[in-house]
């Protein structure tokens, strides 16, 4: 079995795989991630309190090119973000404290999905322009 890969900068999860995960800055609840519920996951947010964050979480060689949209959205309900293939939770943000994300999420099924805001090519990276361009906004 192919090892798991994390990368994890400026946010920190509860459980290595997941659960609540927090912004290093403010120490806020930013969301969740379902330990089970995927195979690879790619998470890239801004924090209200300007903070950026990332998570990638890599599960026995799932690798994916998050260059390659896949144009489609999970189901959500109550900000839960579930796979319609199999209606298994994914992931969720929480409401009000993050100010944008982006995502690329493999499913355990295999179903792939991903969000990326129009400004962002290359997942993480344009955002973390953002936040260095918002930070020499800021006084
Ligand atoms: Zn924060
Ligand atoms: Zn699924």
């Amino acid at each position: 079995m192919k090892r798991t890969v994390r990368k994890v900068n400026g946010i920190h999860p509860l459980h290595p795989n997941g659960s609540l995960v927090f912004c290093e800055t403010c120490e806020k609840i930013l969301g969740s991630i379902n330990e089970r519920g995927y195979n690879y996951i790619n998470i890239a947010l801004v924090c209200t309190c300007g903070n950026y964050g990332k998570i990638e979480i890599i599960k026995g060689g799932h690798e994916n090119d998050i260059t390659k949209s896949v144009n489609k959205m999970p189901k959500t309900n109550l900000n839960v973000n579930i796979c319609r293939r199999c209606q298994r939770p994914l992931f969720q943000i929480t409401d009000g404290r993050v100010k944008s994300y982006s995502f690329y999420a493999e499913c355990v099924c295999g179903e792939k999905y991903d969000r990326k805001v129009n400004f962002d090519k290359r997942l993480g990276e344009t955002l973390k322009k953002y936040s260095e361009i918002k930070k020499t906004l800021q006084p």
